[in-house]
């Protein structure tokens, strides 16, 4: 019986597995024409402001919260429409927006091999270039497989891996140790740039540090009080380096965030047992998840009692988040609650 349910339901995560993590089912071909990227509108006061272009949301409202109330500071959003920083690719129009901007401040993994391509067309010689991982250096880790967990499928023959070299894991901005480090080198960036609004821009960063010091201080208190000390996910798993800051062990069904990845019985197998074992209360997603697979596995579990939560890893945040308010502090501060609950 247990195999018969496990067999139907490897069929359905087969199916629902083919949109990339935190991605929304549209193809970024189909919706790159039609919603024009996120852009504050600038005031061009002395005919100075400074065009700052973002891939993602979490580098798009760090900008915005140093720039503070200058309204001299022009911010595009590229990735604005849900399509996710792996499966991206920049319209013509975008690689405008690059090649003649002040600043350009992207994550630098693997999903952003276009960007070489798109700097090779920069018209601005003074440009400031952020590049995520580069900036945190050595504390960029490669991508981790843990017990139980699926590893990508490899296209390349045997030892192309090896040519290419490691994977890193790209969502480091979900650390808020790293975000720190981040936001002080977008402020410097800025200072650069417009070196009048330097002072500004670096007393705003460090006011909002110590937000995020802050909070990165509650999530410690948290983790620290806390019954449960492993998350498990029927998802794929971006939160690396969160749970690595407090020491949270973790489960889940993929490493990081491939596209192609079918779950396997094993894979539901495993983690429903690790559910009983360890009575876990919670089985995560993340954001924008069909929760198939989270479901699956607490179906297999004895008490199939345990509950779907979300956090979400900012890869898909749109424009109308953006517009409804969505701030990366306020996405880490309900991220927290949502811990919380599971941490009972
Ligand atoms: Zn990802």
């Amino acid at each position: 019986m247990k195999t018969k349910n496990l067999i139907m339901a490897a069929m359905v995560i087969t199916i629902s597995l083919f949109t990339g993590c935190g991605q929304t089912s549209k193809a970024p071909t189909d919706v790159a024409e039609e919603t024009p990227a996120v852009e504050s509108t600038a005031t061009d006061v002395n005919g100075e402001s400074i065009s700052v272009v973002t891939t993602i949301f979490p580098e798009y409202d760090w900008v915005r919260q140093i720039a503070g109330d200058n309204a001299n500071v022009d911010i595009t959003m590229l990735l604005d429409n849900g399509v996710d920083l792996h499966s991206y690719q920049p319209t013509a129009e975008d690689i405008m927006k690059i090649a003649t901007c002040d600043v350009f401040i992207y994550v630098g993994g693997e999903s952003d091999e276009w960007v070489e391509d798109a700097l090779a067309e920069a018209v601005n010689s003074d440009m400031q270039v952020i590049n995520l991982l580069d900036t945190l250096g050595d504390k960029v880790r490669e991508e981790e497989l843990v017990e139980g967990m699926e590893g990508e499928e490899e296209e390349a023959e045997e030892g192309e891996e090896e040519a290419e070299g490691p994977e890193y894991d790209e969502h480091v901005w979900l650390s808020l140790e790293n975000s720190q480090l981040l936001v002080e080198a977008i402020a410097k960036a800025l200072g650069t740039v417009d070196t009048a609004n330097a002072d500004t821009y670096t007393s705003n960063a460090l006011a909002y540090n110590e937000k995020l010091k802050a909070l990165d201080e509650q999530y410690k208190a948290t983790v620290d009080g806390a019954s449960v000390n492993t998350i498990l996910f029927g998802d794929r798993f971006p939160f690396r380096y969160l749970v690595d800051d407090y020491g949270l062990n973790y489960y889940a069904a993929f490493v990081g965030c491939s596209a192609e990845t079918e779950a396997s019985f094993e894979t539901i197998q495993f983690l429903s047992a690790k559910v009983d074992e360890l009575g876990l209360k919670t089985v995560f997603t993340i954001e924008n998840s069909d929760q198939k697979i989270a479901e699956t596995i607490i179906a297999n579990t004895d008490s199939k009692d345990a509950k779907i939560l979300s956090l979400d890893s900012m890869q898909s945040t749109t424009s109308e988040d953006v517009a409804a308010g969505a701030t990366y502090l306020g996405i880490m501060e309900e991220n927290l609650k949502v811990l919380e609950e599971a941490l009972k």
